[in-house]
């Protein structure tokens, strides 16, 4: 069936059928029987027909375009045309469903300027009272109230991050909604080129300086690449392994033995042979605003004791003595609070200049100005 404007067009076929007084014979049979000069009655059969409530324009009807009006309209030699019939297009539900919201329908925002993404199904009312979920493009409006007495005055707030503060009342700029960027430069990254050519190599190997230079800053942009491929793979494994083991939400404090090998300073499983000699690479983690220099195929990147990934921190056996372990614990625990409650950074990477939160935790306490920032200071 087509639809031309509000007209709605059908074609009706005349079929011939055999006659009702023999039902249960089969269609074959029926069809011999036909075939043959025995008296058969014809009648017309009004196909059923479906609508996919698209107008010539190939644009959907929606609920807003409710009631319609349906004509239908046989043409031919037999022209006949039924009363406008009137429907509607109704909605059963629109089902809204937000990333993140826990059995009491609340979100934990603890990193205020993260993205929770927001997705609304609309079903339209079949005729038998069900809901079915269309296709249809429906356009939908959020509206979103902000709890005035519960949010705080941007002047009055803490800043996280340069321009960015806890509260949001009365600021006109704050972005409560935003549609959502599917673009394929937010979905895909390019894959990374990590091995030396042969050219790089044999210029780094020449003794032509200008050369060497040129492939030595080539060489090593590759080797900080592999580094990072590494570090990013074994940060996901890790997160595979909190699932797998069921590892407690909330707040919990493992102790492990092993990390990776590169990361832990036992043995020489670590040492790898894939660099020239003579390159560096910055062998600290993107974000910890550290500089760790050195070849990137020595055994040790880092003797990592420790570590904390929100609500969960995770000591190694290689602490050495228990001054030491009571060090690595609290100092894990110290990054955890982040978790816990809105704070200032202890510092770059949430380490501190002095004390307990420096990268290698060189004091057993809080240093004065990291107590202030526990406390809510900026
Ligand atoms: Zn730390």
């Amino acid at each position: 069936m087509k639809s031309s404007g509000n007209r709605l067009e059908v074609e009706v076929e005349a079929a011939a059928s055999a006659s009702p007084k023999q039902p249960r014979r089969t269609r074959k049979r029926r069809k011999l029987k036909r075939n043959s000069s025995r008296t058969i009655r014809s009648k017309i059969r009004l196909p059923v027909f479906e609508w996919d409530g698209k107008g010539s324009d190939g644009k959907s009807a929606q609920p807003l375009h409710s009631p319609l009006k349906a004509t239908v309209e046989v043409t031919g030699d037999a022209k006949s045309r039924s009363d406008a019939k009137e429907s509607k297009i109704e909605l059963k539900e629109i089902k809204i469903t937000v990333a993140g919201m826990d059995a009491n329908k609340q979100i934990v925002i603890n990193v205020p300027n993260s993205d929770m993404e927001a997705s609304a199904s609309v079903f339209l009312k079949k005729a038998d009272g069900n809901g079915v979920l269309i296709e249809v493009p429906v356009k939908l409006e959020f509206s979103f109230e902000d709890p005035a007495n519960d949010n705080l005055e941007k002047t009055a707030a803490f800043e996280y991050s340069p321009g960015s503060k806890l509260g949001k009342r009365n600021d006109a700029a704050a972005v409560f909604w935003k549609a959502a960027d599917f673009s394929p430069s937010k979905l895909e990254t390019p894959p990374n080129q990590m091995q030396p050519t042969a050219t790089e190599l044999a210029d780094y190997a020449s003794a032509n300086p200008m050369k060497q230079a040129v492939a030595k800053l080539a060489i090593e942009a590759k080797a900080q690449l592999w580094f990072d491929a590494i570090i990013a793979d074994y940060g996901n494994r890790v997160s595979n392994w909190f699932t797998a083991a069921a590892v407690p939400g909330g707040s919990s404090l493992l102790a492990v033995q092993y990390y990776h090998p590169k990361l832990s300073n036992v043995g020489t499983d670590g040492q790898t042979n894939f660099w020239p000699a003579g390159i560096s690479i910055n062998m600290a983690n993107h974000g910890t605003g550290m500089n760790i220099p050195g070849h990137p195929d020595i055994k040790t990147w880092r003797e990592v004791q420790g570590f904390n990934r929100g609500g969960i921190s995770v000591i190694f056996k290689n602490y050495g003595n228990a001054g030491r372990l009571q060090i690595i614990c609290r100092h894990e625990i110290g990054h955890g609070t982040k978790s816990a409650f809105k704070r200032a950074e202890f510092g770059a990477g949430d380490h501190s200049n002095s004390g307990l939160m420096t990268p290698y935790g060189s004091g057993a306490l809080f240093s004065v100005a990291d107590s202030g920032k526990l406390r809510g200071k900026s």
